[in-house]
């Protein structure tokens, strides 16, 4: 994340000297919009950071540090959307979470990850509903993934996706569970089908939280497709996966800041344990060194 920032960036706000005086302030400023547009940054975004920078820095009294502590700031206050931060548990058990995204994004191997968490870290009992049956191999890599975690799950190829909700929310209601999480049809990109199968699960499931699995990877795309998630279905929350892999960071500012979803957690690697909370001073800290 952020590694075409870091290294263009770095690189040349190091060779900057600053003497108090605007003329390095323009220059550093300069290079910061580059490297912005670079990573993917919506231009519109960059226009408003660059000037925002430009006022602290000066309020602050021109200087290296000045600076890249008016572009902290202003990274970390455009990363935190208004909304929840992390999971939120409802008020009363069990908390359900419809897991949305393009086949391919990752939302699979993410509702795992979420699970696990659930379990290992905050010891709750989750219950996965495998409500994918758009693509036969989500349910078959579903009944993988919970064997593995020892978490249960409810799926039936032979069934709609509504019954296979209807029968997880009954277990979990009978039998107590904490958490379910939903895993939902995706398709290879946004149609009329899919998104009106989502709005009938979300209406039968009253879930709690939507969230939207975006590929990092995809980049203003993820952007363009979380916005149409949310104006549609009307997700809560953001996560982004492929973390690891992503090298252009505007995602993450693209999301919080255009679509205004919180970015809720982050997938760094393929493996069960691979999620982690989205903290924006770890991110903006990652691309400042
Ligand atoms: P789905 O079609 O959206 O359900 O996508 P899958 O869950 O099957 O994931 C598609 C591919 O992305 C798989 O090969 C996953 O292992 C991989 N993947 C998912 N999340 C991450 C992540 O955070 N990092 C990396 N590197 N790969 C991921």
């Amino acid at each position: 994340m952020f590694d075409t920032l870091t290294d263009s960036f770095k690189n040349a706000i190091g060779k900057i000297r600053f003497h108090d005086d605007e003329k390095a302030l323009k220059k550093a400023l300069a290079e910061l919009k580059k490297a912005l547009l670079k990573s993917d940054v919506h231009h519109k975004v960059v226009k408003e950071l660059i000037v925002t920078v430009e006022k602290e820095t000066k309020a602050a009294g021109i200087g290296k540090e000045s600076f890249m502590k008016a572009l902290q700031d202003e990274l970390v206050r455009i990363l935190t959307a208004k909304g929840n931060q992390g999971f939120v548990f409802a008020s009363r058990p069990p908390t359900v979470v419809l897991m949305t995204g393009l086949q391919g994004s990752g939302k699979t191997t993410t509702t795992g990850k979420l699970a696990y968490m659930l379990k290992e870290q905050k010891k709750k009992k989750v219950l996965i509903a495998a409500a994918d049956l758009q693509r036969l191999a989500a349910v078959e890599q579903l009944r993988q993934i919970a064997e593995q975690i020892g978490v249960d799950l409810v799926a039936d190829e032979n069934a709609t996706p509504d019954e296979v909700v209807k029968r997880a929310l009954k277990k979990a209601e009978d039998e107590l569970y904490d958490v379910v999480l939903i895993d939902t049809a995706g398709r290879l990109a946004i149609d009329e089908e899919l998104m009106e199968e989502l709005a009938r699960i979300r209406d039968l499931a009253q879930p709690d939280e939507i969230f939207y699995v975006a590929d990092a990877m995809t980049g203003m795309d993820a952007v363009r497709t979380a916005q149409t998630f949310k104006d549609k279905i009307g997700i809560t929350g953001v996560i982004l996966s492929k973390f690891d892999a992503d090298s252009k960071g505007g995602v993450a500012l693209g999301i919080a800041h255009q679509v205004g979803v919180p970015l809720r957690f982050i997938g760094s690697g393929e493996k069960m344990p691979d999620l982690e909370p989205f903290i924006p001073e770890r991110i903006t800290s990652r691309l400042m060194g």
